[in-house]
């Protein structure tokens, strides 16, 4: 059975490089076992040009996207709809997703920078948030009692 190799960026087909992207699958050599003389396949979702895709290909591509990890112009059908145009790509999509989530903020409580769980987070821990809390209960409670004494004082001296 006649396989092909994956080429970043290029028509798994004719390895010219890609300007659109058309995702077919097809029997692609995945790795190759050079000592033992043979190379191991398995049919994949890959990237071809638009010469080397068949009129029922090009016809099943109903949908299109830009591959988020290269930019390219990607058609695809119905499948799953990872985004990119490649593993190369998914893996890259995916680093720059877990660099992002690694950013830090510094925490509302104690100053200290942490990796919020949540978009809106805004304590590094529960503790933190509830003596945040307690503060400003603390201060309220301090408003008052300063108001009442002053009206205490107030109702006391001598008019
Ligand atoms: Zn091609
Ligand atoms: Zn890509
Ligand atoms: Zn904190």
């Amino acid at each position: 059975m006649k396989y092909f190799w994956k080429k970043a960026g290029c028509c798994t087909r004719c390895e010219k490089p890609l300007e659109r992207a058309f995702m077919v699958r097809e029997y692609v050599a995945w790795q190759a076992l050079e000592a033992a003389g043979h190379v191991l396949c398995q049919t994949e979702t890959v990237p071809v040009c638009e010469t080397c895709t068949t009129p029922a290909e090009a016809a099943a591509c109903i949908k299109s996207r830009i591959c988020a990890g290269c930019g390219l112009e990607i058609h695809h059908g119905n499948f799953g709809g990872r985004g990119a145009c490649s593993k190369r790509c998914t893996q890259r999509v995916l680093r720059a997703r877990r660099q992002n989530s690694r950013a830090t903020i510094p925490c509302a409580g104690c100053k200290k920078a942490f990796r919020p769980r949540r978009s809106d987070a805004e304590f590094c821990s529960s503790a933190c948030r509830q003596s945040a809390y307690r503060r400003r209960e603390d201060a309220a409670w301090a408003v008052k009692f300063a108001v009442t004494t002053a009206k205490l004082l107030a109702e006391r001296s001598p008019r």
